[in-house]
């Protein structure tokens, strides 16, 4: 066989191996495997890789500058994300887009915003472990991609799905902890914030305010240093 042969003969069996991607968990995504966030999308909105692409509507790939120096992961899509196609919409993000706001950040021009999973869970429950694990590599093209300096993880369920952390994150919130080569901050969820309105020195909403300061000093550092 000559070296032309092998030659396609391995491109087709790459080319064959991505389209399986969305069929099966088990199929790799290699890091460069998507050269774009639409390709990716594609992949995503035809995705089988976990149960939960069973009954969404819409998988939900992300939302904001797809230079961005800082990119914020939540968990998965609810309902009003599962019907729009975009990550953090309704009050959540309607929270989320303010927090950014108070500190001259925005998902225009500053932020990517994605989740661990990209197709709603039934009824709003956690991600299991496997669904986290089936997803994950999409969310590592995105980071790839995206190449964020910074990386906001909201709520446990983030933290745990990205780093392996397992940490509470009233524990480990408004800490910096460097995750292959970047910096990464665990912060409440909006949705948490929602839940606990209070503005007290030591409440949730003070200490979001404390940690989203400490992340535009970085952020301005970073910019200054580049
Ligand atoms: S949650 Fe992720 S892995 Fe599961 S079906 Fe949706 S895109 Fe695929």
């Amino acid at each position: 066989m000559s070296s032309e042969t092998q030659l396609s003969l391995f491109d087709d069996s790459t080319f064959n191996q991505q389209e399986l991607i969305p069929t099966d968990a088990k199929i790799p995504i290699p890091p460069g495997t998507y050269s774009s966030m639409t390709e990716l999308a594609q992949h995503c909105n035809q995705c089988h890789r976990c149960a939960l692409g069973d009954t969404r509507t819409h998988a939900v790939v992300g939302r904001g500058n797809l230079q961005a120096s800082i990119m914020i992961v939540g968990e998965a899509p609810g309902q009003n994300e599962d019907e729009t196609g975009l990550p953090f919409v309704g009050k959540s993000g309607q929270l989320l887009e303010k927090i950014l706001a108070s500190v001259n950040l925005s998902t225009e021009n500053d932020v990517y915003i994605a989740n661990i999973n990209k197709c709603r869970p039934p009824n709003n429950r956690v991600p299991t472990t496997d669904e986290m694990v089936a997803c994950k590599p999409y969310l590592l093209e995105q980071i790839r991609l995206v190449d964020p300096k910074i990386i906001l993880l909201t709520g446990a369920s983030a933290l745990k799905g990205l780093t392996g952390e397992k940490r509470a994150i009233t524990k480990i919130r408004g800490q910096w902890l460097e995750w292959e080569g970047r910096l990464c901050m665990p912060i409440f969820h909006p949705s948490y914030l929602l839940r606990n309105p209070s503005r007290e020195v030591g409440a949730p909403k003070w200490l979001m305010w404390q940690d989203i300061q400490a992340v535009r000093a970085k952020f301005d550092e970073i910019q200054k240093n580049t």
